[in-house]
C-alpha cells in the first residue's frame, strides 16, 4: 500500500435501509412515470448493440447538455457561448473531479480547499498523490472575495476547489471570490455546482466566467436535481484546450452506452425531472423555519440540505432520529447536522419527530 495513503478514512456515509432517508443529498422524488417509460423505450434498440464498445466521444450527450446549459444560463440572465468540446462527462462529478486532479494534480503538486466542504475533494486530491491544504471558512462558513484572494496568493496551488451552494453548509458564494481565486494564482480553479439547480432565484454559474479563463473549470451533476443518482452521470464545462487533456487520464470508453442513452433521455425531459426541484427547496425552506423556530441556528441554504447547529449532541440527535427510521447525517462539524429536503411527507415526520424529540429533553 501507499504509505500517503495509511491512515485515511475511505468516504463513508452510512447506507441503512430505513424510512425516511435524508442522509447523502438525494433527490427525494422518484423519476416520474413519464421518463421511466421514455428511458425503457430508448435502451430497448440499445441491447443488441453491446457487442460494441460506446462512442468515446459521448459526442450525442455533449449535444444534450449543451442544449440543457444553454436553457439554464438564458434563465439566469447569463449569455455563454457554449460547444460540444468544452463539455465533459463521467460517472457522476466524482469522476469528472477526479479526471480533473490526475491531470493537474499528483506528486509533488497542492490542491487547496476552503473547509468545511466536500469531503470528497481531499480524498480525490491524496488519492492522485497531490497534498491537500485546507483553509477555514469564517465562523459563517461564508467566502469572501479578499480574503480567498489572499489565501491563494499564499499557498499558490497547482488546483483550488471552490464549492457553490457547499456542501455540507448550503451558502454560496459570489462570481467575485471564484475571480478572485482565479486571478491570485496560476492553477486551475474547479467550481463545483452539483446543487446549482436548487438556487432560487436563480444565482449566475461560474459558466459565465469561462471566455477567456482557460484554467477555470464548472462540475456540475444529474444526481441531484435530476434525480438521477444512480444513474452515474456527472460533468464538466470549461475551454476546449483543458477538457482535451482530460481525454489522457480517462479510462478507455468510461461512459457506457446506456449510461450515455439514459442521460440523453432524461436531459430531453429536463423540464418533468426538474419539476419536483420547487418542491424540494419549500420543503428545505420549511425546515429551516422550523429548525430556526425551536432554537437550532440555520444556515441559509441554496441547495436541497439544511446545515443547523446548536444541537448539544449531534450524535445523541442522529441515533434519536434513527430510532424513528430517520436518517440524517452527523458531518463531524461540533454541535451541527445536516439534513436533507425530503418529500413533503418525509420532511413532516422529521420535523416532527424533531418536536418529540425536544419535548422528551428540552
Ligand atoms: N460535489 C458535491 C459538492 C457533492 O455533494 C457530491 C455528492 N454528494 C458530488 C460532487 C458528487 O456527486 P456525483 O458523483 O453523484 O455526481
Amino acid at each position: 500500500m501507499r504509505s500517503d495513503l495509511v491512515g485515511l478514512k475511505p468516504y463513508g456515509a452510512p447506507h441503512l435501509d430505513v424510512p425516511v432517508q435524508l442522509n447523502v443529498n438525494e433527490n427525494a422524488y422518484p423519476i416520474p412515470d413519464v421518463v421511466v417509460e421514455s428511458m425503457r423505450s430508448a435502451v430497448d434498440g440499445h441491447f443488441a448493440g453491446l457487442n460494441r464498445y460506446p462512442d468515446r466521444e459521448f459526442e450525442d450527450l455533449r449535444g444534450h447538455l449543451v442544449s440543457y446549459l444553454d436553457g439554464v444560463n438564458r434563465r439566469a440572465g447569463g449569455a455563454v457561448d457554449l460547444s460540444p468540446e468544452m463539455i465533459w462527462a463521467g460517472n457522476g462529478s466524482n469522476e469528472v473531479l477526479s479526471h480533473i486532479v490526475q491531470a493537474f494534480g499528483g506528486p509533488g503538486r497542492t490542491v487547496l480547499g476552503f473547509t468545511p466542504s466536500y469531503s470528497m475533494h481531499p480524498l480525490i486530491a491524496t488519492g492522485t498523490g497531490a497534498s491537500w491544504q485546507s483553509s477555514a471558512r469564517n465562523d459563517d462558513f461564508a467566502l469572501d472575495a479578499d480574503a480567498v484572494g489572499a489565501e491563494v496568493a499564499d499557498v499558490d496551488p497547482d488546483i483550488v476547489f471552490l464549492c457553490t451552494p457547499n456542501n455540507p453548509t448550503g451558502t454560496s458564494i459570489g462570481l467575485d471570490v471564484i475571480e478572485a481565486a482565479y486571478d491570485n494564482c496560476s492553477g486551475i480553479v474547479i467550481v463545483d455546482e452539483a446543487y446549482a439547480e436548487f438556487s432560487r432565484p436563480a444565482r449566475p454559474s461560474a459558466m459565465t466566467l469561462l471566455a477567456g479563463r482557460p484554467r477555470l473549470v464548472v462540475s456540475r451533476t444529474m444526481s441531484k436535481a435530476f434525480a438521477c443518482a444512480g444513474l452515474r452521470l456527472g460533468y464538466a464545462i470549461a475551454a476546449p484546450e483543458l477538457i482535451d487533456v482530460l481525454r489522457l487520464v480517462r479510462l478507455p470508453y468510461h461512459l457506457s452506452d446506456i449510461t450515455q442513452v439514459l442521460a440523453c433521455t432524461a436531459l430531453e425531459h429536463a423540464d418533468v425531472l426538474l419539476d419536483n426541484v420547487d418542491r424540494l427547496i419549500d420543503s428545505r425552506d420549511r425546515i429551516s423555519q422550523h429548525l430556526r423556530d425551536v432554537g437550532f441556528t440555520v444556515f441559509p441554504s441554496d441547495s436541497n440540505f439544511v446545515l443547523f447547529g446548536n444541537i448539544s449532541s449531534p450524535q445523541t440527535l442522529w441515533q434519536r432520529l434513527l430510532d424513528r427510521g430517520i436518517l440524517i447525517r452527523d458531518i463531524g462539524i461540533t454541535h451541527h447536522a445536516r439534513v436533507n429536503a425530503g418529500t413533503e411527507v418525509e420532511t413532516t415526520a422529521f420535523l416532527r419527530a424533531i418536536d418529540e424529540i425536544l419535548g422528551e429533553d428540552p
